[in-house]
């Protein structure tokens, strides 16, 4: 689709997921973008692996839940071990069935769904002008524009003109830096350790979610692809001295001995450290400048609702913007768009990730952890918990505000 000569393009900071697929979404209503994104190439480190159910409607509605299957594969099995007794719990989105859509959740790795995207932009000519090695810097707003400054690796500036700039440029956002906003909350003072590693998982037992629950062995282990048979997962453990990728590399391979003992059957491929956060910006959107993603909110991982969030955000921000651009819509819909997205990363995700993480990373022996684990066993074995539990994810979209 080509996009109007009159409409002044939309400027997107960021070519993380949420970046692009906004960048999609808009370029699909005819709405020319520029994406800014600071790296060369779309970032490789391991991260986001699961898509929850409810979130696949939307990819549908931007046209992406093809291809994006195609690239990962779909799954229904959930699973808790208890490390320490050796007891596991199992429940699955089959409950579900009928009553939904989409009664599965898709694997795949985030990155490879930033591909999937800039397949499809490329594919169909949308309007979208991605500029790799783009660093934002600077942000100017007006009453009908907002003036962008980004420099090339080697420092040479160049300025943009946009009606409206989405800052999706993650945790440490310049953007919303640039537009004066705080990042409240707290960072977590242990690490994540995000590994993908080609191991046996299913002959040991493991389903293709599983949630270890230990104090010292919590861990998150999903299934990323069927590759060479036992296929590639996503392990992913807390750490409290990963402070930087060598320190996690040392301290790594002791991990594993005792996690994934057998040795000769493993092969790490990737690995990174990450600092947990729960933080939200004091507002999603200043005067022309809007928030979205992790620029946003940042949550720990557990339970996957960070880029869950994002995905939420993209589809209302999409219809939103979209509207206001093309003056359907007052730009009141924005405002919109940032109080309810706010509020349900305050309400709903953020208590919900550190309950989860406590669960996974906690001692099962504590009077809270007896009774966070007695929950867990109550999902096995009562329908109509799980069923609660699956459907939870919902909750996290906002409603389309316009037709
Ligand atoms: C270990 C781990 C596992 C996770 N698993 C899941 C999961 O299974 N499910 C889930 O929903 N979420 C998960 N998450 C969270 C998910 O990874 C994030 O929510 C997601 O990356 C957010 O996407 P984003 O596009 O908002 O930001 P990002 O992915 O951080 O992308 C931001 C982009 O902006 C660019 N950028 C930054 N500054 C500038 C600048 N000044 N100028 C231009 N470009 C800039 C960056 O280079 C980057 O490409 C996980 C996170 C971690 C750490």
């Amino acid at each position: 689709m080509t996009s109007d000569s009159n409409i002044e393009p939309v400027v997107v900071v960021g070519g993380g997921p949420v970046g692009i697929l906004n960048a999609l979404g808009l370029a699909r209503r005819g709405i020319p973008v520029t994406v800014l994104e600071r790296n060369e190439d779309v970032a490789r480190a391991p991260r986001a692996v699961v898509y929850h159910w409810a979130t696949l409607e939307g990819l549908e509605r931007l046209g992406v839940f093809t291809d994006a299957v195609a690239a990962g594969f779909l799954k229904q099995d959930y699973c808790f071990l208890n490390w320490r007794t050796g007891e596991r719990v199992r429940y699955g989105l089959s409950l579900i069935e009928g009553d939904v859509k989409h009664p599965y959740n898709l694997h795949l790795a985030q990155d490879r769904l930033v591909d999937v995207a800039l397949e499809i932009i490329e594919r169909e000519s949308l309007p979208v002008d991605v500029r790799w090695g783009r660093a934002v810097i600077g942000l100017q707003q007006y009453d009908d524009r907002v003036t962008v400054t980004a420099v090339d690796a080697g420092g040479a500036p160049e300025r943009h003109e946009a009606s409206w700039v989405i800052g999706a440029d993650g945790a440490g956002s310049a953007v919303r830096s640039l537009a004066g906003l705080s990042f409240e909350g707290f960072t977590w003072p242990e690490r994540f350790v995000a590994t993908d590693v080609h191991y046996p998982f299913e002959e040991e037992g493991y389903d293709q979610t599983t949630f270890v629950v230990d104090e010292t062995f919590g861990a998150i282990i999903v299934k990323i692809n069927n590759d060479r048979g036992s296929g590639l997962w996503r392990y992913t453990y807390s750490d409290p001295l990963a402070e930087n990728r060598e320190i996690a590399a040392q301290r790594l391979g002791r991990f594993f001995d005792t996690v994934l003992p057998r040795e000769s059957d493993r092969e790490l491929v990737a690995y990174n450290p990450y600092k947990m956060h729960q933080r939200c910006a004091t507002t999603f959107r200043m005067n022309r400048v809007l928030l979205a993603g992790d620029a946003a909110h940042a949550t720990n991982p557990s339970g996957g609702l960070g880029l869950t969030s994002g995905l939420f955000d993209t589809y209302l921000l999409v219809d939103s913007l979209a509207a206001v651009v093309h003056s359907r819509q007052n730009d009141w819909v924005l405002d919109r768009y940032a109080h309810e997205r706010r509020r349900v990363f305050k309400e709903l995700v953020s208590p919900t990730a550190s309950a989860n993480k406590r669960l996974i990373f906690g001692s099962t022996e504590t009077p809270e952890g007896g009774e966070a684990w007695a929950r867990v066993r109550r999902l096995g074995r009562d329908p109509e918990a799980a069923r609660a539990r699956l459907m939870f994810t919902q909750q996290l979209e906002t409603p389309a505000i316009v037709g």
